[in-house]
C-alpha cells in the first residue's frame, strides 16, 4: 500500500471545502413548536414594544417616587391609598399627587405613577393610608413600556439558532410561526466487505457498522437529517451506484472506510468518477484521521472519513462539524470548551495535528484532563471521553500542568 504524501492541514482542508461549496438552502415557515434547533432563514422584528406596558416587578405600592422622596422608618411618608390595580388589567385611572395604588408583580402601572415600593418597605396606617419606610427613585422596581424589544427593532438576526431562549423570545414577541431553513440532509455510506447491519450474529472476520450510528447521532446532535444509505461492500460499481443515489437525494455526503490507498480503496475513484470536482484533497495531517478524502460531484460536497470509528469520529468532530455548521445557514457557530489542567504529557509530532480524546475531572477549583489513550481500532476510548484537545501543528507536544482547551463532544 503506498502512502498520502501532500498532507493538508486541517485549517486548509476547511478553507478549501468551504470555497467549493454553498449548498442552496430552502426557507420554510414552521410552527413555533417545531423550531427548536432550526435556524432562522429571516431576522425577527417586534411587532409591537415588549413589555406593552409599564409592569412593576414587585409586589407593593405603585408611586410618584418624588412624593416618596425623605421617607424613614421614623419619618415615614403617609400616602393616601387608591385602591388595587388586578393582574392583566390596565387602570383606567391616574395616580393623583400623594397617592398610592396596591400593585402585584407583573401589573400595569397607573398614569402618573413612576415606580413601585415594595410592600416590605411599607406598613398600612389604616385602611385609607399606607406608610411608606424607604425612599424610591423614579423607574424603581419597574420594567418600562418597550424596555425589553422596542416595536421595530431587530430582535433575532437571521442565520440564529433557535435555543430555549428564542423560543421564548419569539413566543413574547407573538410568533406562532417561524421561517427557518430546511434542516441539512446529510447521506451516510459504510464501505468495506468485512461490514454487516447491527443486527447480525457475526461470523469471523466480520465487523458490525459502527460508524453510521456515531454520524447519525452526531448529525442530530447538529440539528440535521441524517439519511443511511447503508452498508456497500468494496466493490467500485456499487459504491458509485449507492454514491450517486445519496447525492442525488441529499446536500452533502459521508462516507466511511476504503479511504487509504489500498486495492480496496475505491472511495477516490468513485468520486472522480461522478464529475467535477471530483476529489480535492486525500490526506490531513492530523492523528488520528490521516486517510481522509475531501471532494464533490455538482456541487454537492462528500467527505470521506477513515474506517475505525475513533479516527471517523475525531475528523467528523474537526473538520466536518464545522463544515455542516457553515453548510447550514447559522451566522455564527461555537464550539463548547472548558479549561483543564494536563494530567500528563501530550507527545506530538511537528507538521501534524495530534488529537487527543480525554477524560474529565472536576478538583478543587479546577478541571484535570486525562487523554484516553488506545489504538484508533478500539471503540471503548470513545464512551470514556468527554471531549478532546488539539495538540497545534507546530508543537512539540503539551506538558502536564499545562493548561489546555477542552472541545466538549
Ligand atoms: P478502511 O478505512 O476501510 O481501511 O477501514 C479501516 C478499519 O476500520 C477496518 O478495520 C474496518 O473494518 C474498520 N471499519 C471501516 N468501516 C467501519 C464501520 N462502518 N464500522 C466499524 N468499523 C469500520
Ligand atoms: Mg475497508
Amino acid at each position: 500500500m503506498k502512502d498520502l504524501l501532500n498532507l493538508l492541514t486541517p485549517k486548509d482542508a476547511l478553507e478549501l471545502l468551504k470555497n467549493n461549496f454553498a449548498i442552496p438552502l430552502k426557507a420554510v415557515e414552521v410552527e413555533l413548536s417545531q423550531a427548536f434547533g432550526k435556524i432562522l432563514a429571516k431576522p425577527v422584528q417586534a411587532q409591537e414594544n415588549i413589555p406593552p406596558f409599564s409592569r412593576s416587578t414587585v409586589d407593593g405600592y405603585a408611586v410618584f417616587a418624588q412624593d416618596t422622596f425623605g421617607a424613614t422608618e421614623t419619618f415615614p411618608v403617609l400616602l393616601e391609598l387608591n385602591g388595587e390595580i388586578g393582574m392583566g388589567e390596565v387602570p383606567e385611572f391616574s395616580l393623583g399627587p400623594g397617592e398610592a395604588v396596591r400593585i402585584f408583580t407583573g401589573g400595569a402601572l397607573p398614569q402618573g405613577a413612576d415606580s413601585v415600593v415594595m410592600v416590605e418597605h411599607t406598613e398600612l396606617f389604616d385602611s385609607m393610608t399606607v406608610s411608606v419606610l424607604r425612599p424610591v427613585a423614579p423607574g424603581e422596581n419597574v420594567i418600562a413600556a418597550g424596555e425589553d424589544f422596542k416595536e421595530g427593532e431587530t430582535v433575532l438576526a437571521k442565520g440564529t439558532k433557535i435555543r430555549a431562549q428564542e423560543l421564548g423570545v419569539l413566543a413574547a414577541l407573538g410568533y406562532n410561526k417561524v421561517t427557518v431553513y430546511n434542516p441539512l440532509k446529510v447521506g451516510i455510506i459504510s464501505t468495506g466487505d468485512e461490514l454487516v447491519p447491527v443486527e447480525t450474529k457475526l461470523k469471523p472476520g466480520q465487523i458490525r457498522d459502527t460508524n453510521a450510528y456515531l454520524l447519525v447521532g452526531r448529525i442530530l446532535d447538529l440539528g440535521m437529517q441524517p439519511v443511511y444509505f447503508g452498508i456497500v461492500p468494496d466493490n467500485f460499481a456499487e459504491l458509485t451506484h449507492t454514491l450517486s443515489h445519496a447525492l442525488a437525494e441529499t446536500d452533502v455526503v459521508l462516507l466511511s472506510g476504503g479511504t487509504s490507498m489500498g486495492v480496496k480503496d475505491m472511495v477516490v475513484d468513485a468520486i472522480n468518477s461522478l464529475g467535477a470536482p471530483g476529489v480535492l484533497f486525500h490526506g490531513l495531517a492530523i492523528k488520528p484521521g490521516k486517510p481522509t478524502i475531501g471532494g464533490g460531484v455538482a456541487g454537492k460536497p462528500v467527505l470521506g472519513l477513515p474506517g475505525h470509528p475513533a479516527s471517523a469520529l475525531m475528523v467528523f468532530e474537526r473538520l466536518g462539524v464545522p463544515f455542516l455548521r457553515y453548510l447550514s445557514g447559522l451566522k455564527s457557530s461555537f464550539d463548547t470548551r472548558v479549561k483543564a489542567v494536563l494530567t500528563v504529557n501530550l507527545p506530538s509530532k511537528t507538521g501534524q495535528e495530534d488529537l487527543y480524546r480525554v477524560a474529565l475531572t472536576f478538583s478543587e477549583s479546577q478541571y484535570l484532563a486525562t487523554p484516553i489513550l488506545g489504538k484508533s481500532g478500539l471503540i471503548n476510548t470513545l464512551t470514556r471521553a468527554d471531549g478532546y484537545v488539539i495538540v497545534p501543528l507546530d508543537i512539540e507536544g503539551l506538558h502536564a500542568g499545562e493548561e489546555v482547551e477542552v472541545i466538549l463532544f
